[in-house]
């Protein structure tokens, strides 16, 4: 044992597995096993382990510059990465600011949506935010998430929001017309002239339980949102850079948030580093001669070089070919849809995820748990949310190593 802390761990009988290698879809173990990573280590790496392209930019950049300080300075490859990144975005998206994570990506959107109406001089004061969100763990993040066991202890100190219900769909959903009608009728029915800003996941709640929802209904959003003035801030934290089938998930939807928030996949899973993507109104909203009026926020290792040049890295990867588009999973639906364990199959893109059915459900729930222990040992690596299994392999993943993993899923599922 040793002195470490792991998180999103309960410590007690916990035992660590060390990690020696990573290879393409695999990681090798001290022991000499190996496992598909089936999770692209907490859904960062998108190009498959130990990349030799990302790592050779990295090498370079730490010969000719680690970092400086960023409020002073300015350099190439962050220069450089959002030249290139500004393809993919939609055209109102054209001031890049860095930070560190998914989760402060998150809160520099709510400070500058909130700042943004001080600026302007108008009280929006309560964000809207959907059940069964994620946005990460720092206050804020916490805040706008769901309110349930991760945030329970500090449920006093979290400000107050306002949630509405989330249209969840799957293959074979009948409900769907009226869950999207239900959710946007509560948006309708809100004071949303005092909203700063509505922010959501696009397409996929990931820590929620891969819960997908149909593009129409982001139109439909936008739609409501504008009409009242309300900011939309769209966290792709974890649906960027390809995981929906397309690089981000406004393309899929063919709308415009005015804020959005990009990480995980940013660096292809080589460094922690993110950006928060703002509009041109809302960055002239804080050009002035008053002090005040300055976005007051800054992290230590902000736009560091050598994450920008990963990124930039990882970015022309992606250009080359699109290999998230290659990614099938025509065998994961005829494996289980009919499959009399499963329930409310759902694909998009890069991801694929089904419910196992149970009678205790959502995140403790113990079937996970076993599923996940059963899989590794048979060489794939899962980590279920509660009783939602789901696939989010690197982009190097073959057809093979898909059937494989079902078949391995499936023998598990015999267990039960
Ligand atoms: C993981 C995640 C975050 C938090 O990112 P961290 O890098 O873990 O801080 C925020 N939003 C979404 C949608 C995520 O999936």
């Amino acid at each position: 044992m040793t002195n470490l802390w792991h998180p999103f761990t309960q410590m007690k009988n916990f035992t660590s597995r060390e990690v020696k290698k990573g290879e393409g879809l695999f990681l090798e173990l001290d022991n000499g096993q190996k496992v598909m990573d089936f999770v692209s280590s907490w859904w960062v790496n998108i190009h498959g382990h130990g990349n030799k392209f990302i790592a050779d930019a990295i090498h370079r950049q730490a010969l000719l510059l680690e970092h400086a300080l960023f409020a002073d300075f300015s350099h190439k490859p962050a220069q450089e990465l959002v030249k290139r990144l500004e393809k993919h975005l939609p055209r109102n998206l054209s001031r890049f600011f860095f930070s560190d994570d998914g989760s402060t990506a998150v809160e520099v959107a709510l400070k500058m949506a909130y700042q943004y109406w001080q600026n302007k001089g108008f009280k929006r004061d309560y964000f809207i935010c959907f059940e069964g969100g994620y946005h990460g763990d720092t206050f804020g993040a916490m805040s706008i998430g769901a309110d349930g066991y991760f945030t329970a202890p500090f449920s006093e100190l979290l400000f107050e929001v306002k949630r509405i219900p989330y249209p969840f769909t799957y293959e074979g959903d009948e409900e769907i017309e009226k869950k999207e009608k239900s959710a946007l009728a509560f948006l309708k029915g809100m004071e949303l002239k005092r909203c700063a800003a509505i922010v959501l996941e696009p397409l996929i709640q990931g820590a929620g339980g891969m819960r997908m929802c149909r593009p129409k209904f982001l139109k439909q959003l936008e739609e409501v949102a504008k009409e009242a003035g309300v900011l939309i801030i769209y966290d792709e934290v974890m649906t960027g850079f390809g995981r929906t089938g397309e690089m981000f998930a406004c393309q899929k939807s063919a709308t415009r948030p005015d804020i959005i928030c990009l990480s995980k996949g940013l660096t292809g899973g080589f460094l922690p580093l993110a950006l928060t993507v703002a509009s041109d109104f809302i960055y002239e909203s804080f050009l002035s001669d008053c002090r005040e009026k300055t976005f007051f926020h800054g992290h230590s290792y902000t736009a560091s070089p050598l994450g920008c040049a990963a990124a930039l890295a990882s970015l022309q990867l992606l250009e080359n070919g699109f290999p998230y588009k290659k990614i099938d999973y025509s065998y994961f639906r005829d494996a289980f849809f009919n499959h009399p364990k499963v329930e409310k199959v759902r694909i998009m893109g890069a991801v694929a995820a089904f419910d196992v059915k149970s009678k205790k459900r959502g995140y403790l729930s113990d079937i996970g748990k076993k599923i996940k222990e059963e899989c590794f040992m048979r060489g794939l690596f899962l980590r279920p949310l509660g009783n939602t299994i789901y696939f989010m392999p690197p982009y190097c993943v073959t057809s093979g190593e898909i059937t494989l993993a079902c078949n391995i899923l499936r023998e598990v599922l015999e267990l039960l």
